[in-house]
């Protein structure tokens, strides 16, 4: 099969009528029914008993029955719970030492975590965050903040004008991230609820300690890089519900995905694929490709996962009103449900398709080393993979080194090679992605130029 296409020089393969992926790819009725199963009116009244605990504060209190994040973690455990008899739900638990500013006494981090199990072990994450902060300011730095303070910085003095030790004040975090953690309550009913059979096994993961330094996402990550658990990706949505931006600008037809780079990570062909899928399933709703780990000077949870080596990306809204985060103006009546949903939608269709289809091909060998080549001619560009399980084709993906999504792509049959005749390695990227019986097609596994070795130089 492979040397069916061998035969094309690069000029022929550059004037045929290449389709693009999302020209060729049905769409699935299964994954559209899916798509459309998301429940706005679910969203938002998720999003109201959330803000009804009073606080989810890390740090607040564990032993009452309808305040604090003790009582918002059963009832999050029991939304999974009775979605469907197929979730496997669970606490994940850590009990951890004072440590740091913010973490000012011993306390236990409380992640809500339901599994649905696929046909493989590989693992599919959708997280968000269901602790909430309001940031006490003093009326003094305050003063200091509404005078010079840039926007999004209410940061006045050394404490952040936070008391961290006061964790029972009112805390509603509708948007931050009550909005989120709705989102993977209503995806794991969704994907439950379908009876569909997925090949990745997907987990719906309530993270807490966010605001604390994304600790429950650390310790569930080390824990999963520790376990040499696979995790293919992990979509995190942090604040997916706020339409109306700070400054009056409105925009409730788009959403950020922010990704690390290299410019070729794992988690830059997650976000170009959540884009690519969402166009077929969402297509008035606009995925922004952000390639950014996240906004400017900030963080969240998908981080902990990227330093624990797996890819993951942070979707959020594409306006944030800066003035209601982390304050007691975080309140359910400024989540605007349809737009929550929509989001939830492009969340859907990527997750879906993505489980469904095989895993993403290895393009490395054992060593890490990309296996791409020259050969034969010495000029050509041949690409070597290892066989997806599950995989019936493959489809190879090559653009120009300075450019930032694919532009060329051909499907290959069930191989393992592929040779482009006359392209050369140095000027294009390539990749491969797999698919599977059903059409559904992995992330695109690109073949990454290796670092250069520093080489020190002695001096006499
Ligand atoms: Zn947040």
């Amino acid at each position: 099969m492979g040397a069916r296409w061998a035969c094309f020089s690069l000029i022929t393969v550059l004037a045929l009528p290449v389709p693009s992926a999302a020209q060729l790819a049905d769409i699935d009725p299964r994954v559209a029914e899916l798509v459309a199963s998301v429940s706005e009116t679910r969203l938002q009244a998720t999003v109201e008993a959330l803000q009804g605990f009073h606080t989810r504060n890390t740090l607040s209190r564990q032993d009452d029955a309808r305040q604090g994040i003790g009582a918002a973690a059963t009832w999050i455990h029991a939304q999974f719970t009775a979605a469907s008899p197929r979730l496997q739900v669970a606490f994940d638990d850590y009990e951890i030492p004072k440590q740091g500013d913010r973490i000012v006494r011993d306390t236990r981090v409380r992640n809500v975590m339901a599994t649905l199990p696929g046909t493989s072990a590989r693992r599919i994450y959708v997280s968000g965050h269901y602790d909430s902060l309001a940031r006490i300011v003093r009326p003094a730095a305050a003063a200091t903040a509404a005078g010079g303070g840039a926007a999004g910085q209410r940061v006045a003095d050394a404490t952040g004008g936070f008391d961290w030790g006061n964790a029972d004040n009112l805390a509603p975090g509708a948007n931050d991230d009550g909005s989120g953690t709705a989102l993977v309550i209503e995806l794991a009913r969704v994907f439950a609820q379908s009876g569909l059979e997925f090949d990745a096994t997907l987990v719906f993961i309530a993270l807490a300690g966010e605001e604390q330094g994304l600790v429950g996402a650390k310790l569930h990550a080390q824990k999963a890089a520790a376990d040499r658990i696979r995790i293919d990706g992990v979509f995190n949505n942090d604040m997916v519900g706020n339409t109306v931006g700070g400054n009056g600008i409105v925009d409730a037809e788009s959403v950020r995905v922010f990704a690390e780079g290299p410019e070729d990570s794992a988690s830059r062909a997650m976000a170009r694929y959540i884009r690519r899928i969402a166009a077929r399933y969402v297509p008035s709703h606009t995925v922004r490709l952000i390639a950014r780990h996240d906004r400017f000077g900030r963080g969240g949870d998908h981080t902990a996962f990227n330093q624990n080596g797996f890819a993951g990306v942070r979707i959020t809204e594409s306006n944030e009103n800066y003035a209601r985060q982390h304050t007691v103006d975080d309140t359910a009546d400024a989540v605007d449900a349809a737009y929550m949903a929509r989001n939830a939608r492009v969340n859907v269709a990527a997750m879906a398709t993505m489980a469904m289809a095989p895993g993403a091909p290895q393009v490395t060998d054992d060593r890490g080393r990309p296996q791409l080549g020259r050969q034969p001619s010495g000029y050509d560009a041949r690409l070597q993979w290892k066989a997806s399980d599950g995989a019936v084709a493959y489809r190879v993906y090559w653009r120009e080194a300075w450019t930032p999504d694919w532009q060329y792509d051909v499907v290959v049959g069930n191989v393992t090679t592929f040779v482009l005749p006359n392209v050369s390695i140095d000027d294009y990227v390539f990749g491969v992605s797999a698919i599977g019986p059903g059409g559904h097609e992995s992330v695109v596994s690109a073949y990454v130029n290796p670092p250069r070795a520093e080489q020190a130089i002695t001096v006499k």
